[in-house]
């Protein structure tokens, strides 16, 4: 008879869950949504993606990061190790640009078309992974207050860390939504690989910039009370971003982290 394998040893930390919900708006200007998000509670992968590129490319291009990301990631297992899930959100970026910008160096009608990808993977062990590539966000909100997770590709908050614009300038520069970096644009892409933990309580929100742009980050902070269910907290963050004139498509996906 074989030897036995030896027995797997016992989870340090024990296992969180999590509830989630999503939801997005036209806003109060644009006339179509170009953006696009992914829900999978069950797999623990979130994402919010914000298309650009007009004549219904950028809803092609948003919509294309989120499906290429849910079926690149389609073999990972619930108790996958850390570093596989890291890689497996890296290798879906990168897989989701080269897509995109195939598709549209094919179709002229997309040409020029891109997206922005934030993705979000939540482990059993409140460890989260994210792969980041444009300006929309991710954030973690605590007892402590609001944490943002992502740095904005965008030419303003670059001029930010050169100490040349304030963050109340950058709000209100004309060019606030000019971004440096995002999906489809190039034949390759640099994806910023983001890591951290959460503990029960903690909500985790990404957000296109239809919502961080009307609102501050306090702003934000000030709705998410934490008492409230989510879909409530998500209807609030979409009304109070339409209710500062919905000048873009607001997208929210909202986590909250349970024992
Ligand atoms: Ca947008």
């Amino acid at each position: 008879m074989p030897p036995l394998p030896p027995p797997r040893p016992p989870a340090t930390l024990p296992a969180v869950h999590w509830e989630a919900t999503a939801l997005t708006d036209r806003g109060r200007v644009r006339r179509t949504n170009e953006d696009a998000f992914l829900l999978l509670p069950d797999r623990g992968l979130f994402a919010v993606a914000d298309g650009m590129g007009g004549h219904a490319s950028g809803e092609v291009a948003s919509e294309m990061a989120v499906q290429v990301l849910e079926q690149e990631t389609a073999g990972l297992t619930p108790n996958a190790a850390p570093a596989d899930v890291e890689r497996a959100l890296a290798n879906a970026v990168h897989a989701a640009n080269r897509a995109i910008y195939e598709r549209a160096a094919k179709e002229p009608q997309h040409a020029g078309m891109g997206t922005t990808l934030t993705a979000l993977a939540l482990l059993p062990d409140a460890s989260y992974r994210i792969a980041h590539v444009g300006d929309s966000r991710a954030y973690r909100i605590d007892t402590s207050g609001i944490h943002r997770l992502t740095t904005d590709h965008t030419w303003v908050q670059e001029q930010i860390e050169l100490g040349r614009l304030t963050e109340a300038d950058a709000r209100r520069h004309p060019l606030s939504s000019v971004l440096t970096r995002a999906l489809g644009i190039h034949h390759t892409v640099d994806v910023d690989l983001l890591r951290g933990t959460t503990a029960p309580g903690d909500l985790l929100l990404l957000a296109s910039d239809g919502l961080t742009s009307p609102l501050t980050d306090d702003d934000i902070r000030a709705i998410l009370e934490p008492e409230l269910p989510l879909d409530e907290l998500a209807s609030r963050l979409v009304q109070a971003a339409n209710l500062r004139g919905g000048p873009d498509n607001i997208t929210v996906v909202l986590i909250r982290v349970t024992a």
